[in-house]
């Protein structure tokens, strides 16, 4: 373990990794505009109010002529800033979409870790951001309309961290661009030294359709998508997503690797290396991701 790092596996609450789970799938649906949407984004407010000591608000949009809101929160300092996100509505073939996996199971790991690094924002140099995006299965429409807000208020953006899907398989896998390669790295360090398996991937650039993370991509942002490792989640966008599917552990295993990231990266700041350079070093990485993208190329 890296000395420097809290030690966050003993702060971390599986209480609270479970009742978030078991709150944001009791809905019938969390479907961008519905009831259930709104009441999960009332829910997350109020978590972060009761849990964190971080200014939270309400970023409302409209979709379909109903309302819907991210949920957003801030701790530390005006600065550079990194952000932690998952998405909280929810889509599926019928009208029942708990919605355990995607993405309560995100939501619990970025609320739980938000929590860990506001307990210690003293000790941070950055100012850490959470946002709960609501419209990610409407082609990322919440987390777009974040994004452009973000560029307007003309502060640096370090780093973002997205969650998505996280509670089912063996371990986590980093997925990220080439130019967020860096950030890959600083999580999969941080992950090490806490003896947290997971594994990098190098994904490409498609339509907006692969979840929260694109939308900063599209801006040049450095993102990295943590995401479950292992067979495909089998009840993907429908009525059987449910709390039961979900192997808490690796909510939380997400949840530390976000966290103990976002400390480490504290101390580093951005790594930067020649495009180029950094092609050719990782090109063994590139060919087997490609590979494995080609295999698993999923909606989130
Ligand atoms: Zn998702």
């Amino acid at each position: 373990m890296t000395s420097s790092i809290p030690d966050f596996t003993q702060e971390l609450s599986s209480q609270h990794v479970m009742d978030i789970i078991e709150n944001l799938s009791s809905h019938a649906t969390r479907k961008t505009g519905t009831s259930g949407c709104n009441s999960s984004a009332y829910y997350i407010q109020s978590w972060l109010q009761n849990n964190t000591s971080s200014t939270v608000s309400l970023q409302y949009f409209s979709y379909e002529s109903e309302v819907s809101m991210n949920v957003l929160a801030s701790v530390g300092d005006i600065g550079p800033r990194i952000i932690i996100c998952a998405h909280y509505d929810s889509i599926s073939y019928s009208e029942v979409a708990p919605g355990a996996n995607d993405d309560a199971s995100g939501i619990a790991a970025a609320l739980e870790a938000f929590r860990l690094l506001s307990n210690h924002s003293s000790e941070l140099n950055y100012q850490i951001i959470f946002a709960a995006f609501a419209g990610e299965e409407q082609a990322l429409l919440g987390s777009r309309i974040f994004v452009q807000k973000l560029l307007l208020e003309q502060q640096p953006i370090m780093a973002v961290i997205n969650i998505d899907t996280v509670g089912y398989g063996f371990f986590q896998s980093l997925y990220s661009n080439l130019a967020s390669l860096w950030l890959a790295d600083i999580l999969m360090e941080g992950a090490f030294s806490f003896q947290l398996p997971c594994v990098k991937s190098i994904i490409g650039y498609p339509e907006n359709s692969a979840g929260d993370h694109q939308s900063f991509w599209n801006v040049n942002i450095p993102a990295v998508l943590i995401y479950e490792h292992g067979p495909q989640y089998p009840f993907f966008h429908g009525e059987q997503d449910t709390i039961d599917k979900v192997n808490f552990d690796l909510v939380k295993q997400a949840a530390l690797i976000s966290s103990i990231g976002i400390y480490l990266l504290n101390s580093r700041g951005s790594i930067s290396i020649s495009p180029i350079l950094m092609f050719f070093v990782m090109l063994p990485t590139i060919t087997l991701a490609g590979v494995f993208f080609f295999i698993s190329t999923k909606k989130l």
